[in-house]
């Protein structure tokens, strides 16, 4: 069985549209839902079953919309609201479909996190705090955490299966070095690229050019851009983004529904 990553969410934290904006990017994703994007989040399936990265406050819309029934593993990237505002909506699952304790892999200082927002879940999730650089085993795939720059405590992981690497960045303002080390050369970089036009957050995010900077960098051999906001600084609509990325070889938009193969 070869190992898919899928994109189930590929906006920023107020997702596109955002239902108080009316930027000509949000009043294109409204016209066309195709150009619509859910908060931030992926799908590793495996031989040893499918793994979430991040639960999205869009998750139960994501999993419905791409038919995925069942999640047996969960990995987060960080503790921050458009990552982890859908981790109830599991609880249902756990309680009547399974009936059994999900693992949740989520950062070492995010456990607190966890007990604080949702103190009732500890019967649902088999809270485990994951570590940078450890590599953890899913059948014919292996996942690792790598340390993002997004101000809290954040990885990306590194995808590896059948020999190919994919790496998933989804909020991070560049690599630390030894990221970048671990994934050079890898066959796809995932990586935040919210901002088109001026980054005012660059602690935190990258724009659309320092995204495809960084996959040059490494020499990633495809970068793909997600947690894309269309009105952060300059509203962008789909035609503007499509112009950019055409400038530039090995660069993909990331979509909603976006699989990769491995
Ligand atoms: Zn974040
Ligand atoms: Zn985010």
């Amino acid at each position: 069985m070869k190992v898919k990553f899928k994109l189930l969410g590929t906006g920023a934290g107020p997702g596109t549209p955002s239902f108080f904006c009316d930027c000509p990017g949000c009043r294109e994703a409204r016209m066309k839902p195709a150009f619509s994007r859910t908060r931030s989040g992926a799908l590793l399936l495996t031989e040893a079953g499918s793994i979430l990265v991040d639960t999205s406050p869009d998750l139960r819309l994501q999993l419905v919309r791409e038919r995925v029934t069942c999640v047996d593993t969960i990995f987060m990237t960080h503790w921050h609201y458009d990552h982890f505002g859908g981790l109830g909506e599991l609880e249902y699952y756990s309680k009547l479909a399974t009936k059994q304790c999900i693992p949740l892999y989520l950062p070492p200082s995010a456990e607190s996190e966890f007990d604080r927002a949702f103190p009732h879940l500890r019967e649902v999730f088999d809270v485990t705090p994951w570590s940078f650089d450890t590599t953890y085993s899913f059948g014919n795939a292996e996942i690792t955490p790598l340390e993002a720059c997004h101000g809290i405590e954040t990885a990306g992981f590194l995808v590896e299966s059948n020999g190919k690497r994919l790496a998933y960045f989804p909020d991070t303002a560049g690599l630390p070095e030894t990221s970048a080390r671990k994934v050079e050369g890898a066959d796809w970089l995932i990586c935040d690229a919210t901002f088109y036009g001026d980054n005012w957050f660059p602690e935190a995010h990258m724009s659309i050019v320092q995204a495809i900077q960084l996959g040059q960098a490494v020499k990633a051999c495809h970068t793909v851009l997600t947690h894309l906001s269309v009105h952060y600084s300059e509203p962008v609509v789909n035609g503007q983004l499509e112009e950019v990325v055409r400038r530039y070889a090995g660069v993909e938009i990331g979509y909603d529904g976006l699989e990769f193969e491995m």
